[in-house]
Formats: structure tokens, sequence, C-alpha cells
């Protein structure tokens, strides 16, 4: 069994007339997330702590921002291609660790929903994924309700086939 550890971070800002989507979930709120695709950051995070861990790049190489192909693109349709790939190379989530900072709106009703959406889309128990929501204190783009972060922590593990016997002896 081999072990590979992934951060991943994103933030967008708030615009006016765009869904607001957060782990692949549809949150009631009068603004949503920027951005080429549908501006899901918390899914972005995921994406770049699966790559990183995998040593695959980033999302950016994946999803370039100027394919026309990627606009207002469902984010929970890029994390499946992603994830599709890692689970063919034979990797599987140990667990998954996310804060989505935003001081606006309050995220608690949710955190239920982004957990099993995120867990459906990784394969794996909604046990193992965890979603925290945080404030800003007012500090900050978040703290001043500009837009929202995400950071992302993931543990992925791999079996690897026993070593070949020692041909030596
Ligand atoms: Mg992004």
């Amino acid at each position: 069994m081999s072990e590979r550890v992934g951060l991943g971070f994103d933030s967008h800002r708030f615009e006016s007339g765009r869904p607001l989507v957060l782990g692949g979930t549809r949150l009631p709120f009068e603004m949503g997330l920027g951005g080429h695709s549908d501006g899901d950051i918390l899914i972005h995070a995921v994406v770049d702590a699966l790559l990183g861990a995998t040593g695959r790049g980033n999302i950016g190489e994946w999803f370039p921002d100027t394919d026309a192909a990627h606009k207002g693109a469902d984010s929970a349709i890029l994390l499946g291609r992603v994830w599709r790939d890692l689970a063919a190379a034979g990797w599987r989530v140990v667990n998954l660790d996310c804060v989505v900072i935003a001081e606006q709106p309050r995220l608690g009703p949710h955190l239920g929903a982004m957990r099993e959406r995120l867990a459906g889309l990784l394969e794996c128990g909604p046990e193992v994924v965890s979603v925290k929501p945080k404030t800003a204190e007012g500090l900050g783009f978040a703290g001043q309700g500009e837009g929202m972060a995400a950071l992302v922590v993931v543990l992925l593990a791999i079996a690897r086939p026993s070593s070949p016997p020692d041909a030596s002896r």
C-alpha cells in the first residue's frame, strides 16, 4: 500500500445573476461565483488536491479557461473526469478534508449535502469527507463578502503489487 497527500486552494469573486454552486450542490443565495466554469471553488480545490497528490499537474492544464468547451461547465463533471483517471490507476480516497471561507451565505445547513455529493463523485463514503465552514471575521475579500475561498487536503491510497523476489539470493 502506498499513500499520497495533496493540497488544493481556490477563490472566486461573487457575481450577481449566477447560481451559487458549491461542492456540486446548488445553494440558495442572491449571488453566484464568477469564473469560466460554474465557479465551484470547492470542487476546483478538490481537483487540484487530487492532481497534486498524484503528480498529474493542475486544473488549469486539464481544463484551460481558454477552451470554450469548458465555458459554464458543470465542475462536478470535470471532477468526474479526473477521478475516473485516478480510479482507473487504482487510487482510492482515504479521506478528504475541506475548509470553505465565506462570510455569507450560512453554509451549515448545506454541509451534509455537499459531503454526500463529493463522496458520490469520489466513490467513497461520506464519513471520510469533511466540509468545514469558516468566516473571516470581516477581514479581506472573504470577510468583506466579495467572494469565497476553499482549502482542501486529500489523502489517497493505492495498492502496490508486492515486490518481486530478490533474484540475487
Ligand atoms: Mg476556480
